[in-house]
């Protein structure tokens, strides 16, 4: 059933713009804190300012927008992806804001609220549990739905270039602008690794800028995925490292990995909550700890850029909720959080892209 159609150029590219309103151009949090008894600042773009709460919003409709544009997708074709949580949300609610009827192919474990949105939005869960494959599983019948059923657009999020142009388009651009405009140069930007849109294209977009910078994928400890190759261990940090190593991660253009423990990220995502009222999700924490990490290897005034990719609210009945024991090694329990400031320069470049091209933004070495 499709509510709106897209029958013209023209409301092909009114429909994208308005969405576009709605995602992208989220605020630079500037995070002032203390550590060690050093003073010192890390950057983080609030993701949950997208329309569904998380940094999938933006490929999710980057990835449709591209299908329309390629005449890759139907009025009448069903979306089918498979996904931990975020992406199904923002496919579930874009999809529908189409007029597509959406199905979400998900492991089983994932956190209730995350299921729970989903269902809200009309989309229709497909739980797959570890026996039936897990992650592998989900991808493998998402596949198996798109050979066997007409009318199905499959994303593909984990192989689909678009996911990182979708960065390399929005959030890079808008990371440069905000940090240039106030007359900061990124010496390094740190993402942990779900799918590698985030890192690969926010990545591709600052090396254009300034090719010296350092781009970091990070990982949990307790499953160094990147770093062994395959799948190990189990973590509590919904959203990356989902048991291989995603096909849109090229490790050769990427400087070292970052692993951080998934019980000192709940821990920094409390504090950011608790302290600063910045109410984000657990790899938002472990973002922040992988930036810390790469600033002490760098210098303490160096320019850390990072990105908090959602909210706490679909976490209330997990880990992040609940007392964590602080162990040895962890090193937030040496962060004092001060306050934050906010860079909100809008990038013109967000809301129309396949009407303009990039503008030629300053470059440095
Ligand atoms: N954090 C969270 C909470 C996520 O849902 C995701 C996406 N799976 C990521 C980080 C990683 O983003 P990406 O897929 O672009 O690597």
């Amino acid at each position: 059933m499709a509510i709106m159609n897209i029958h013209t150029d023209n409301e092909f590219r009114l429909r994208f713009k308005d969405l576009w309103r709605l995602i992208g151009n989220s605020p630079l949090l500037v995070i002032n804190f203390r550590y060690k008894g050093q003073n010192r600042t890390i950057y983080a773009k609030a993701e949950h300012y997208n329309i569904t709460g998380s940094i999938k919003d933006r490929m999710a409709l980057y990835i449709l927008e591209k299908a329309y544009h390629d005449g890759k997708i139907k009025a009448e074709d069903t979306i089918v992806e498979a996904t931990s949580g975020n992406t199904g949300i923002a496919f579930a609610a874009i999809g529908r804001a189409l007029g597509h009827n959406v199905r979400i192919v998900m492991p089983d474990w994932m956190s209730k609220e995350r299921i729970d949105i989903i269902k809200s939005l009309g989309a229709k869960i497909i739980p797959i549990s570890k026996e039936q494959g897990g992650f592998l599983g989900s991808i493998e019948l998402s596949e198996k739905i798109a050979a066997e059923e007409p009318d199905i657009f499959l994303p593909r999020q984990f192989s689909n270039e678009a996911n990182a142009l979708a960065h390399e388009r929005t959030t890079g651009p808008e990371i440069w602008c905000q940090l240039t405009y106030h007359g900061i140069i990124p010496d390094a930007f740190v993402a942990g690794v779900g799918t590698g849109g985030t890192v690969m294209g926010v990545g591709r977009f600052l090396k254009q800028m300034k090719p010296g910078i350092k781009i970091h994928p990070l990982e949990p400890s307790e499953s160094p995925t990147m770093s062994t190759g395959h799948k190990v261990g189990s973590h509590r940090i919904q959203g990356i490292s989902d048991e291989f190593i995603p096909a849109l991660i090229k490790l050769d253009e990427l400087d070292s990995i970052v692993a951080v423990p998934d019980g000192d990220s709940i821990l920094m995502a409390q504090k950011l909550a608790k302290q600063l009222g910045l109410a984000v999700g657990i790899s938002s924490g472990a973002n922040f700890l992988g930036a810390l990490q790469i600033q002490n290897a760098m210098g303490s005034e160096s320019n850390v850029v990072t990105v908090f990719a959602d909210c706490n609210k679909k976490y209330l009945s997990t880990d992040l909720m609940r007392e964590e024991p602080v162990k040895a090694g962890y090193e937030s329990t040496d962060v004092e959080l001060i306050n934050f400031r906010v860079y909100k320069r809008v990038c013109d470049n967000c809301c129309d892209m396949f009407g303009c091209e990039l503008k030629p933004y300053t470059r440095v070495k």
